[in-house]
């Protein structure tokens, strides 16, 4: 709906997964609320995945696509994951995130302050609460870069071998140049008889380039015998891995989303957590208690802190550590491989997962863990 100045309880801006699902979960409250975006009622392209153990349980079925079941990963040695992961279909994920009783406001946010929101166009839409869900777009910040096909599952089979999915395949496809940084397969089913198959460079800076992503895709089907045509649907990732200080929002404003740092600072992914703080902030603003206090208390603090050290730490690792640092992960029993990954306040499960995953790493690695530990300059 677009109009003159509007007003509600809650003013979001910004509708990808973050601001949608904090959107739908407080107009389930009965809040009134107002939603703006650019482009409101654009299908996302992206495939998000997550933990099913991450998502929250009033998400329906119809927003996945496809569960792996213990998929696999591969350091220098195979590992079964004894945990599930979905890929969502973005178009049912939208709709479990329902706008049908939100104010929809088609327009691009100016300026965003303690209850009030500018618009391009000039309207003003005011709230008791204004939320930031505008995502990230900081090239400055260490970034993950994917390319990625979708082919049907059977031309999938000789890299998958019966596997439910290659959550990361570190094995490299080709001999590569020295010093270069490796990238792994993410190999996932999508539903409907297709495979993603995506060269990925987890985190870098600078990361990998997408001709790069892709000659080492090309090189890895080929080196496996799969043919393809070209005519490919194509998937090109490149997103902020971390939220850099100066990304954060106005006074008076909460940033929620990728935006806001309710993200891991390591793989970036902040689809799933956004879902599972959507009913702890639309509570909070519910009950007129404190949205930011609500978000970030001291633990969640000192983990966001503490996995940013990990992903400096990650960045100083030479390529010939990094299998072996990502054996050291999945030896951990799922619990704490859990706390790592997942989750947002559970300060002793991450510095028992990180201590674990140093004793198990080679010399050279622990030195450049330690190092980027005492010095995580990132931005
Ligand atoms: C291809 C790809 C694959 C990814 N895969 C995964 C994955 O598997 N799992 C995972 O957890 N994460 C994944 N990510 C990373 C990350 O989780 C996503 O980027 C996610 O979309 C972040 O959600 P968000 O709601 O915080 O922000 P965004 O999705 O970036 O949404 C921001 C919204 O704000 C709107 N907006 C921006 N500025 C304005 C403005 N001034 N006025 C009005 N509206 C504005 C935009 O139009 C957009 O709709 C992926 C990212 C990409 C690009």
């Amino acid at each position: 709906m677009n109009g003159a100045n509007l007003s509600g309880d809650v003013v979001i801006v910004g509708l990808g997964p973050a601001g949608r699902a904090l959107a739908y979960r407080c107009a389930q409250r009965g809040l009134r609320v107002v939603a703006i975006d650019k482009h409101p009622f654009r299908t996302w392209t992206p495939t998000y995945g997550a933990w099913t153990d991450e998502l929250p349980s009033w998400l329906g079925p119809s927003a996945l696509a496809a569960v792996a079941v213990r998929p696999s990963a591969f350091g220098t040695r195979e590992w079964k994951i004894e945990r599930d992961y979905a890929v969502f279909t973005t178009a049912g994920l939208q709709q479990e995130l329902s706008l049908d009783a939100c104010t929809v406001v088609q327009g691009s946010a100016i300026r965003l302050g303690a209850g009030v929101v500018r618009l391009a166009d000039g309207r003003h839409i005011y709230g008791r609460v204004v939320i930031d869900a505008r995502g990230v777009r900081e090239p400055r910040a260490p970034q993950q870069t994917a390319f990625g096909i979708v082919v049907p599952e059977e031309t999938a089979d000789p890299l998958l071998e019966g596997r439910s999915a290659w959550f990361m395949d570190w094995r490299q496809p080709a001999k590569l140049a020295a010093m270069a940084a490796p990238s792994f397969l993410y190999a996932i089913p999508l539903g409907g008889g297709a495979t993603l198959l995506e060269e990925t460079c987890l985190a870098g800076q600078p990361p990998l380039g997408f001709a790069e992503l892709r000659a080492r895709l090309q090189s890895r089907l080929s080196a496996h015998g799969v043919a393809v045509t070209g005519a490919e649907p194509v998937e090109r990732v490149r997103f902020a891995v971390c939220m850099p200080a100066s990304t954060r929002s106005p006074q008076g404003v909460l940033a929620i989303g990728s935006r806001g740092g309710i993200l891991h600072p390591a793989t970036g992914y902040s689809v799933a957590a956004s879902l599972s703080v959507a009913d702890l902030l639309a509570d909070a603003i519910a009950f007129r208690t404190n949205p930011r206090a609500i978000l970030w208390p001291l633990s969640a603090r000192l983990v966001y802190a503490l996995r940013e050290r990990g992903l400096a730490s990650f960045l100083r690792l030479s390529p010939t550590d990094i299998p072996a640092f990502f054996d050291a992960f999945f030896a951990l029993p799922v619990p704490l491989q859990r706390s790592y990954l997942s989750g947002r306040t559970d300060v002793t499960g991450l510095v028992t997962a990180m201590r674990r995953i140093f004793t198990a790493s080679p010399w050279p690695a622990r030195r450049q863990l330690a190092a980027g530990v005492m010095r995580p300059e990132l931005h």
